[in-house]
């Protein structure tokens, strides 16, 4: 519901099954699992076990979905909420919003905050601002700062951040001790989209003539997103025509749709082309 911004889900049962392809990133990741799970291996000798890690990439490429098979992986609760449910904020509430999401994370360690589209808090900092002015994003941002770096490293809170836009990001944001780590999560290639449709088509009914490497060689361009929907759309189309199965024909009715959808989106975003 709207009334809290953030749930602290208990029992993640995502895990890097459940993500396909991306096979660098997971990788990459699963150095955070392991800092969650056996923090004392790392404290041990010294080391400081990293604050934040940063996922970057486009929309819909399976970024939250990421962060939450970590929290699976490691077993730990994932607390999140969305940089853009700040955005018309009264003063004050996104700072003390903030501060509650720690407060809680902190009671809850070892867990995951993750902060998707944290580029809408995170903008660079105006520097027309009047010092002192009173910005209700910059508050929200100074409070997360203040939040990141008042909890130790060896606290068992991790944090991850979506965003498609590092390049707008606060550079204090990306200090050591912050958000020191990036990860990209790109768009899949022709490999990853079939192992992407391989997961989105287990749990249909599918006829003889469906063809994992066939959908994937018809939908370049195509985030994870887009491809759960093609897979949900044919399921439905099936269902809709009274078929026993999901087949090949459902299949190009979907692609179809979401390709129609991903146009008429393009074109509300830039309407002179
Ligand atoms: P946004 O930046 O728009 O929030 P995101 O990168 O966080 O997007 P997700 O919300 O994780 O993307 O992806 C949406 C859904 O698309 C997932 O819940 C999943 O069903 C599907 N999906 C996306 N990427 C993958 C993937 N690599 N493997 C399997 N499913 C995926």
């Amino acid at each position: 519901s709207r009334a809290t911004l953030f749930d602290g889900e208990a029992k993640v049962k995502i895990t890097f099954n459940d993500v396909a392809g991306l096979d660098e990133a997971k990788e990459e990741i699963q150095e955070i699992v392991e800092f969650l799970k056996h923090p004392k291996k790392f404290t041990d000798l010294g080391g400081k076990i990293p604050k934040g890690a940063l996922l970057v990439g486009p929309p819909g490429t399976g970024k939250t979905l990421l962060a939450k098979a970590v929290a699976g992986e490691a077993g730990v609760p994932f607390f999140s909420l969305s940089g853009s449910d700040f955005v018309e904020m009264f003063v004050g509430v996104g700072a003390a919003r903030v501060r509650d999401l720690f407060k809680q994370a902190k009671e809850k360690a070892p867990c995951i905050i993750f902060i998707d589209e944290i580029d809408a808090v995170g903008r660079s900092r105006g520097r027309g601002a009047m010092p002192g002015s009173n910005d209700e994003r910059e508050n929200t941002l100074n409070s997360l700062l203040v939040e990141m770096d008042g909890f130790a490293t060896d606290s068992g809170i991790i944090i991850m951040a979506a965003t498609n836009r590092p390049d707008v990001l606060d550079s204090a944001l990306l200090r050591p001790g912050r958000f020191d780590r990036q990860i990209s999560v790109d768009k899949p290639d022709i490999i990853g989209r079939e192992a992407i449709f391989k997961v989105h088509l287990k749990p249909l009914k599918l006829a003889a003539d469906i063809d994992p490497k066939e959908l994937s060689a018809q939908t370049p361009g195509f985030a994870g997103a887009e491809i759960a929907n093609v897979c949900n759309e044919a399921a439905l189309i099936a269902a809709r025509r009274g078929k026993q199965a999901v087949d090949m024909h459902d299949f190009q009715e979907a692609m179809d749709r979401v390709i129609g959808g991903l146009e008429k989106k393009n074109k509300l975003i830039s309407p002179e082309e």
